[in-house]
């Protein structure tokens, strides 16, 4: 069983810790605010109070221990660094870094962080496919240049099959999954028929995926 430590309960680390408790693993969350500590205390395993830029504090507190670290303070870029260079340093062999730009995130992978999540960048880039088009329900950047949509089945794919559509020709995108309803459907073959309400998952280069946005 992984076990857990996230360093900055904000709002981002505090959602984190909450989820991963909530899935059954063990969490240790630190934050030196004292009033976030109390309201998080048991909505977690274990919640103290302490600066993690302190590295006999995260050594006291045996950080050292715990399989992944996920360091969540954005605002205070300094301490997000040092934080994530003392828990590398410590030996935790995962390392999540929170990072409010893009040359903070440059920062964070150059000392050794595992993998950098920018959540309000990427929760605006999937908020504005949305609102292009209300049928985009979701929307993953794999890279600069492909990324993963969902998709609602519009009336004109309805009853027919992959096939038909043939959106690799047409649109250059690949359907990875259709869900349907609580089904999901893997690596849909040629035969199978979009329903309404079905949703595909469709993966491709962003300039098809930006073309099939206009058109759904
Ligand atoms: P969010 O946008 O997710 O709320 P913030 O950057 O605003 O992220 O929150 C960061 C959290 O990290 C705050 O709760 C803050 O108290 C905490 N924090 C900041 N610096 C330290 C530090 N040196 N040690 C421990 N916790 C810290």
């Amino acid at each position: 069983m992984k076990q857990f430590v996230v360093i900055g309960l904000g709002r981002f680390g505090s959602s984190i810790a909450r989820t991963l408790y909530n899935l059954g693993y063990d969490v240790l969350g630190i934050d030196n605010n004292e009033e976030i500590i109390q309201a998080l205390a048991d909505s977690i395993t274990h919640a103290v109070q302490a600066d993690a830029t302190d590295e006999n504090t995260l050594k006291a507190l045996g950080v050292r221990n715990f399989d992944v670290g996920i360091v969540s303070i954005g605002q205070d870029i300094q301490a997000s660094i040092l934080v994530t260079l003392i828990l590398k340093e410590l030996g935790i062999k995962f390392v999540v870094a929170k990072a409010q730009s893009e040359l903070h995130g440059k920062v964070l992978y150059k000392i050794g962080a595992d993998r950098v999540v920018f959540p309000e960048r990427d929760m605006g880039v999937r908020v504005a496919h949305n609102l292009v088009s209300s049928n985009i329900l979701d929307y993953i950047e794999l890279s600069p240049d492909f990324s993963i949509v969902e998709i609602a089945a519009i009336p004109e794919w309805f009853e027919k099959s992959l096939r038909e559509l043939d959106m690799r020709v047409k649109h250059g995108l690949n359907v990875m999954a259709i869900k349907r309803n609580e089904e999901v459907i893997v690596s849909p073959k040629a035969d199978d028929i979009i329903l309404e309400g079905d949703i595909l998952v469709v993966v491709g280069q962003n300039k098809d995926i930006e073309k099939l946005e206009k058109h759904v």
